[in-house]
């Protein structure tokens, strides 16, 4: 079942791509640090895609997928084969439209506002800073909100702290039901192997 006043839609920039979700609300707002991100996100601007900022946003939607448009031009992509974020991109704009990581537990997924047209409903507060052990002056401008900031999850008390942010508990844990209609991580898999680009760790830009 599914309540159309609750769906939006996700595009690429080009138009070609469309995912329609079946709740526009998104979960949560993280930035993130990551030197991956930025890799991810300077390879598909070096490719035709938005230029990233810094500390790129990262909202969360639940991973119920209504209805998919131009799967025909979507391909999933991983940094390298130890990857274990799969991003979908638009193979003519190169948009980001959703990125898996099994922490998500197909609840929810990843979007990037600013690299693809989000008609969600974004107006979540900033939860917490994320990675930012990755994150320099030289790289961009520095934190400005009074949330909590993580310079990693690779230990465990930090790890813990983060994941019982509200927001954060919320949105990575089990899905509470099947979905109306597919997950982010059933998409990746109908398009077929995942692209493995190969770019060495850490090299941005
Ligand atoms: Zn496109
Ligand atoms: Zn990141």
């Amino acid at each position: 079942m599914t309540d159309q006043d609750q769906e939006a839609l996700i595009e690429c920039q080009c138009g070609k791509c469309a995912l329609a979700v079946a709740d526009k609300a998104a979960t949560l707002f993280l930035r993130c640090g990551c030197v991956d991100c930025r890799q991810a996100l300077w390879w598909g601007h070096e490719h035709g895609g938005a230029k990233p900022e810094p500390l790129p946003r990262l909202f969360y939607l639940r991973s119920d997928i209504v209805d998919v448009a131009g799967k025909a031009y979507m391909k999933a992509f991983k940094l390298r084969s130890t990857g274990k974020s799969t991003r979908i991109y638009c193979t003519q704009c190169y948009s980001v439209l959703g990125v898996d990581h099994p922490t998500y537990q197909n609840n929810v997924f990843l979007n990037f506002p600013d690299h693809c047209t989000n008609h969600g409903v974004l107006s979540r507060a900033l939860s917490a800073y994320l990675n930012m052990s990755d994150y320099f002056a030289a790289v961009g401008f520095a934190p400005t909100e009074d949330v909590p900031l993580f310079a990693s999850t690779d230990f465990a008390p930090e790890r813990q702290r983060f994941l019982s942010l509200p927001d954060v508990a919320h949105s990575f844990k089990e899905p509470s039901g099947p979905p109306s209609g597919v997950t982010l991580g059933s998409l990746i898999q109908s398009l077929g192997a995942v692209t493995v680009l190969n770019l060495v760790e850490g090299v941005v830009g």
